[in-house]
C-alpha cells in the first residue's frame, strides 16, 4: 500500500498581468508517496516553481489559487491558516531555492540561523541546539563546523551555502523536502556534490523529495518519478526508467534530445525546440504544445489532447489516445 503525503488535485494558478491573465498552470494533478523523489520538470515559465511555492503558501497575493483538494498529510492545504502553514514550513515540510541567500539571512551567523529554526519549532535548548547544528554540518560535509557557526553567510562559498542551506532545511527533521533548482547556479563539480549529497541523505533520513528542475540531465538519477510540464500542464509522467527508456510525448523527446550525451548511440533528438515558448496569457489553441511539435496536424490545433492514464503513469497527446483519430499505438 502507498502512503501518499502530498496530494494535488486540479491546481491551478492565474496571475492577472496588465496584459491579461496569465495562465502559470492550467489544471494539475499529482501524488507523492513518502520516500520517492517526484520532480517536476520543464522550461521557464511552465509553472513548475510556482507549483512548488502553492504547496507551501508562499505564492504572492495577486496570485489566484483554485484547486479541487490539496493536502499535505493531515493538513487541507486549502483550508489551513496562515499559522498552520508557518508551522508546517521549515518544520514538516522544508524547502531549498537555488540561491542560497533566499534562505540564509545576511546578517546572521550560520549558527543563530541553525539554532533558532530548532528553536522555533522545537522545545529545546540553545545546547541541544547547536549540538544538532554541528551533527548536520558535518553530514553535509561541512568541514571545520564549529568555526563554520560563526560565520556570516557571505564567507561561505556559493557550494558551502548550499550545502549550509540543506542543513538548515534537515534541523527540524522535515517529512517532505522541496527543492527548487538547487543546484543550477552551482559549478557542474560542486552540482554532482550536491546532487550526491541529496540521494544520501534521502537514503539516511528517509526523505521525500519534491525535485524542481529545468534539466532532466541533473534529475536522472535522483529522481523516481518524473511529471514532465509544458506552459502549466502536465504532459507527460512517468518512472524515471520508463521516461527516459521510453518517453512517449514529444516533449518529452525533445527534451531528452536536448541532453548532452557521450554515447551517440543512445539516441537521436527527434524533435528540437526551435520555436519560442508560448506566451501563457495566449496560449495555443487545441494542443499547447503545436507549434513546436514536428508530429502536429491540424485536428492538434483545434482539439487539446485529454490525460491518459495508467497503472504506469500518464499522458496527454493525441498520437497516444485510442480513441483519437491519430492514434499510431506505440510511438515511443
Ligand atoms: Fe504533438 Fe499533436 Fe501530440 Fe500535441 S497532440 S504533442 S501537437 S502530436
Amino acid at each position: 500500500m502507498t502512503d501518499t503525503i502530498l496530494s494535488v488535485k486540479n491546481l491551478t494558478l492565474d496571475i492577472p498581468t496588465g496584459s491579461g491573465m496569465l495562465h502559470a498552470v492550467r489544471g494539475i494533478d499529482f501524488d507523492l508517496n513518502r520516500g520517492e523523489t517526484l520532480s517536476i520538470v520543464g522550461e521557464s515559465g511552465s509553472g513548475k516553481s510556482l507549483t512548488a511555492l502553492a504547496v507551501i503558501g508562499l505564492l504572492g497575493i495577486s496570485i489566484q489559487r483554485r484547486a479541487d483538494a490539496m493536502r499535505f498529510e493531515e493538513v487541507d492545504l486549502l483550508k489551513a491558516n496562515r499559522r498552520t502553514l508557518r508551522n508546517l514550513r521549515g518544520n514538516r515540510v522544508a524547502m531549498i531555492f537555488q540561491e542560497p541567500m533566499t534562505s540564509l539571512n545576511p546578517a546572521y551567523m550560520i549558527g543563530d540561523q541553525l539554532i533558532e529554526t530548532l528553536k522555533l519549532h522545537r522545545t529545546v535548548s540553545t545546547e541541544m541546539a547547536r549540538q544538532r547544528a554541528l551533527e548536520l554540518l558535518e553530514k553535509v560535509g561541512i568541514t571545520a563546523a564549529e568555526s563554520r557557526l560563526g560565520q556570516y553567510p557571505h564567507q561561505l562559498s556559493g557550494g558551502l551555502r548550499q550545502r549550509v542551506m540543506i542543513a538548515l532545511a534537515l534541523m527540524c527533521e522535515p517529512d517532505l523536502l522541496i527543492a527548487d533548482e538547487p543546484t543550477t547556479a552551482l559549478d557542474v563539480s560542486v552540482q554532482s556534490q550536491i546532487l550526491n549529497l541529496l540521494g544520501e541523505l534521502r537514503r539516511e533520513f528517509g526523505l521525500t523529495y519534491l525535485f524542481i528542475s529545468h534539466d532532466l540531465a541533473v534529475i536522472e538519477h535522483l529522481a523516481t518519478r518524473v511529471a514532465v510540464m509544458y506552459l502549466g500542464r502536465i504532459v507527460e509522467e512517468a518512472s524515471v526508467a520508463d521516461l527516459f527508456d521510453r518517453p512517449r510525448h514529444p516533449y518529452t523527446r525533445a527534451l531528452l534530445g536536448s541532453v548532452l550525451t557521450p554515447d551517440p548511440t543512445q539516441g537521436v533528438p527527434e524533435t528540437a525546440l526551435g520555436t519560442a515558448y508560448p506566451n501563457p496569457i495566449d496560449p495555443p489553441s487545441g494542443c499547447a504544445f503545436h507549434p513546436r511539435c514536428p508530429l502536429a496536424t491540424a485536428h492538434c490545433k483545434t482539439v487539446g489532447p485529454r490525460p491518459l492514464h495508467s497503472p504506469t503513469g500518464r499522458v496527454e497527446c493525441h498520437l497516444e489516445d485510442p480513441e483519437s483519430p491519430l492514434f499510431k499505438g506505440d510511438t515511443a
